[in-house]
């Protein structure tokens, strides 16, 4: 293949090998091929790159925020002239179906970077009159280095949604990402350093938890942005606390989808599929509890079955198939545990069950309880577990019911039952009569054990600078002695 990238590691502008680190296989899942080899960062490679980090943070952060714009949207230009051979990449590193990383990741993060390059010239402070002449100006500074860690769904996507605020604030930024999906971070690199971005101002290390770990408590870290599950997601929020760094979290959920009479039935039915299958159920905003209320639930049933006949598997590279295999025989084998579990404790096996390779069919348990662990659990796989409910209240105290908060979703015709709904749950990101849209423009992020701090919009500037306050005095020193 011949886009794959020539070394392990991306430090200070250059491919950087270090054949002394671990041998991570990178597996192409649909056909079990090993399509590449990386080394894990040794401790000399990640302090090379975040030595490079903060020189080359330097250099970036005293650039004008328009100049530093000005490259991330070269940079998302040459992604989208590049988008079909990133695409390509995505496929063989996670396995999703070409048809979706065509449309889904290299663009996203193309958005990405030119919302956050429009940005970057508009990050100003403000100016705060006193009294006598005095007053106050402030002033949005970097924070210096930052870390982003990855999960292995949407590789290119998260690099991306890391470095556009970072890079627009004038930060530098260390990604790792997951191991099971190294790639597709590496070719990121290279493109910035083709549009212009200084050498160390963004680096890749691979590795496994312990180079995450090396990250999150390095002192020349300032800030931790972690995108995982909510145990590695406490572990790492512990070690930057010990530091007092800033963190981002963007973690699990298992969330709820509320379904009602009165809902458009091919909407709601549309949104679960893509709530729950997409990515081959691979997503952490994924709408697992499908709450439907009971005289819509057999229309419901009905055409979900009738739709998932439509579903195509085969070799993800191949355009018209529309479902691919799991990221890896790990979470295949995590999956099929979660069907064995909800049907040992007696949830109703509507669709799909059935594994074939690392494929697992699309899957629908009905008549499913709030006490299930199919119910309770994140299983990230395509496992939708349809519950039912007889009123509005009923369903907003169940789907609460969790741990997690990170998205939600009603459908219903009314706007004003919509409304109200979506106030009463708790959860970052809402959808109404939709489910997964997250463009850059809108804040996506999770409440209770789901995170902390947002991605995109411009509520990410926030979490990637912080304010310098300075009180300029007009007249003489009061001093009382
Ligand atoms: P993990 O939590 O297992 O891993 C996330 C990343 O953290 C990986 O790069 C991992 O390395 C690294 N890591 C593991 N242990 C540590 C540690 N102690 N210190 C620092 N870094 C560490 O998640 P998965 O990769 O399995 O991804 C799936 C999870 O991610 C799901 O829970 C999903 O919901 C969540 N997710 C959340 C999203 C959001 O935006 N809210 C989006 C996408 C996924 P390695 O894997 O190489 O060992």
């Amino acid at each position: 293949m011949k886009q794959q990238p020539t070394a392990s590691h991306f430090v200070n502008g250059a491919y950087l090998e270090d054949t002394a680190g671990t041998v991570i296989d990178v597996i192409y899942s649909w056909t079990g091929e090993v399509i590449a080899k990386v080394h894990s960062a040794t401790p000399d490679v990640i302090d090379q790159a975040i030595a490079s980090a903060v020189e080359g943070q330097k250099k970036w952060a005293a650039m004008s925020g328009a100049e530093r714009g000005r490259i991330l949207v070269r940079a998302a230009n040459v992604i989208r002239e590049n988008n079909h051979a990133l695409s390509v990449l995505e496929t063989y590193d996670t396995g999703k179906p070409l048809q979706e990383t065509l449309v889904a990741d290299a663009t996203s993060g193309a958005d990405a970077l030119e919302y956050f390059g429009g940005l970057a010239g508009s990050l100003t402070g403000e100016y705060i009159p006193l009294a006598d002449g005095d007053f106050v100006y402030t002033k949005r500074e970097p924070l210096g280095v930052c870390a982003g860690i990855g999960a292995w769904n949407y590789p290119t996507q998260i690099a991306c949604w890391k470095a556009a605020p970072a890079l627009a604030c004038g930060n530098a930024l260390v990604f790792k990402p997951s191991e099971t999906t190294p790639l597709c971070a590496l070719k990121i690199a290279e493109i910035m350093i083709e549009a212009g971005v200084p050498a160390g101002v963004f680096n890749v290390v691979q590795g496994l938890g312990d180079v995450g770990a090396a990250l999150a408590t390095d002192p020349r870290i300032a800030k931790v942005s972690l995108t995982g599950s909510v145990p590695t997601g406490r572990k790492v929020y512990a070690a930057a606390a010990a530091q007092m760094k800033h963190v981002t979290m963007e973690l699990g959920g298992k969330s709820p989808m509320l379904v009602f009479d009165d809902a458009d039935v091919e909407a709601a039915v549309g949104g679960a599929i893509l709530g729950n299958f997409y990515s081959s159920g691979q997503v952490c905003s994924n709408g697992t509890r499908v709450f439907v209320q009971k005289g819509i639930k057999q229309k419901f049933l009905q055409r979900l079955k009738e739709r998932l006949a439509d579903v195509v598997t085969g070799d993800p590279q191949d355009e018209s198939v529309n479902f691919g295999p799991m990221v890896s025989a790990r979470q295949a084998d995590i999956v099929t545990g979660y069907i064995a579990k909800g049907r040992e404790e007696g949830a109703t096996l509507f669709a799909g069950g059935e594994r074939e390779g690392l494929v697992v069919a699309p899957t629908v348990f009905s008549d499913v309880t709030d006490d299930m662990t199919i119910a309770r659990e994140e299983i990230f796989g395509p496992v939708m577990a349809v519950l039912d409910f007889e009123d509005e209240e009923e369903a907003i105290r169940r789907a609460n019911e969790t741990e997690f908060g990170l998205s939600a979703a009603v459908f219903t015709k009314d706007l004003a039952r919509g409304h109200r709904v979506v106030d009463a749950l708790e959860a970052g990101t809402c959808w109404i009569n939709t489910y997964n849209l997250a463009p850059v423009e809108a804040p996506f992020g999770g409440v209770k054990a789901s995170g902390i701090g947002r991605e995109n919009s411009k509520e990410a500037i926030g979490h990637y600078s912080q304010v310098k306050s300075v009180y300029v005095a007009a007249g003489d020193v009061d001093a009382p002695y």
